[in-house]
């Protein structure tokens, strides 16, 4: 039946025999579905009127001799927004990704270029904290992938690293290539997370501490959006940690998408 949707297993039944399983998920392909557009329009229909609502903050003429109060409420008020507008962008990036098509085999990505800006950028947020931020890239790295998604998934981790780790910490990025394939990794030497929580770090909105991570201005997406993109270039993300050491996020595309080899 065209308009269905199972899902098949197999499995041993006695000695000589196989059993097929065929679950029609139909039903749940199709919320899944709903859920998705659903979250895309909602999303998109947000953008514009926390523009404007961010535009007039912009204009509105509180400076350092206003009364505290409104100095305080203006303050608030703009954290708040940019606040919605990192969250409404990510679940943008995550529907994107959700929905993407786009063929990894089709373009080659050049890893020292993405790699040299997300190192800018993490210089950048790393005013306050003055972690020691080590870039380990060889030279002449391509691979086939989709740009984007590989900038938002390195980027994700690299800033991980730097909001949860105290201030003075070691953060190490490194980019390599092997027999094995594409290696990418990020250690830092911060928080740590307990195992407990490992296998649930990937899922949208899921956080070790909540407030703490609020106060990061973080989304809550930034794993779930790794997760998708590695998902679609066909691998997954390890994470090991030990609680007050530090923590390694790191993952490997196969070598078949190493693009110099070919
Ligand atoms: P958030 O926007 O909260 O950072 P993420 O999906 O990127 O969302 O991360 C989920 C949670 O995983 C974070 O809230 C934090 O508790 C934990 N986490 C992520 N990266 C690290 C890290 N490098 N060290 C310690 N904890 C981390």
């Amino acid at each position: 039946n065209p308009h269905k949707t199972f899902e098949y297993r197999v499995m041993p039944y006695g000695d000589e025999h196989l059993l097929l399983i065929a679950r029609d998920i139909t039903r749940v392909s199709q919320l899944e579905a709903m859920r998705k557009d659903f979250v895309a329009n909602v999303s998109h229909e947000l953008r514009t009127p926390l523009t404007v609502i961010n535009g007039y903050l912009e204009i509105l003429p509180v400076d350092e001799t206003a009364d505290p109060f409104m100095q305080k409420a203006m303050k608030e008020m703009t954290a708040q927004t940019h606040r919605m507008q990192n969250l409404i962008e990510d679940l943008l990036v995550l529907s994107r990704i959700e929905a993407s098509s786009e063929r990894i085999y089709e373009n080659v990505v050049n890893i020292p270029t993405v790699l040299s800006q997300i190192e800018r950028e993490a210089q950048a947020l790393n005013k306050e904290k003055q972690h020691h931020i080590e870039f380990h890239i060889d030279a002449d790295l391509k691979v086939f992938g989709v740009e984007t998604e590989l900038r938002s998934a390195c980027s994700n981790l690299v800033f991980n690293a730097v909001h949860y780790t105290p201030p003075g910490g070691e953060i190490h990025v490194y980019w390599r290539h092997d027999e094995e394939g594409a290696k990418f990794a990020v250690h830092d030497n911060g928080d740590g997370i307990e195992s407990n929580h490992l296998n649930r770090l990937t899922e949208r909105f899921y956080r070790v501490d909540k407030a703490r991570s609020r106060k990061t201005g973080g989304s809550g997406l930034g794993l779930s959006i790794v997760k998708h993109v590695l998902s679609h270039h066909n691998s997954r993300l390890d994470i090991a940690s030990t609680l007050g050491e530090g923590s390694q996020f790191s993952f490997v595309l196969d070598k078949e998408l190493i693009a110099e080899q070919i």
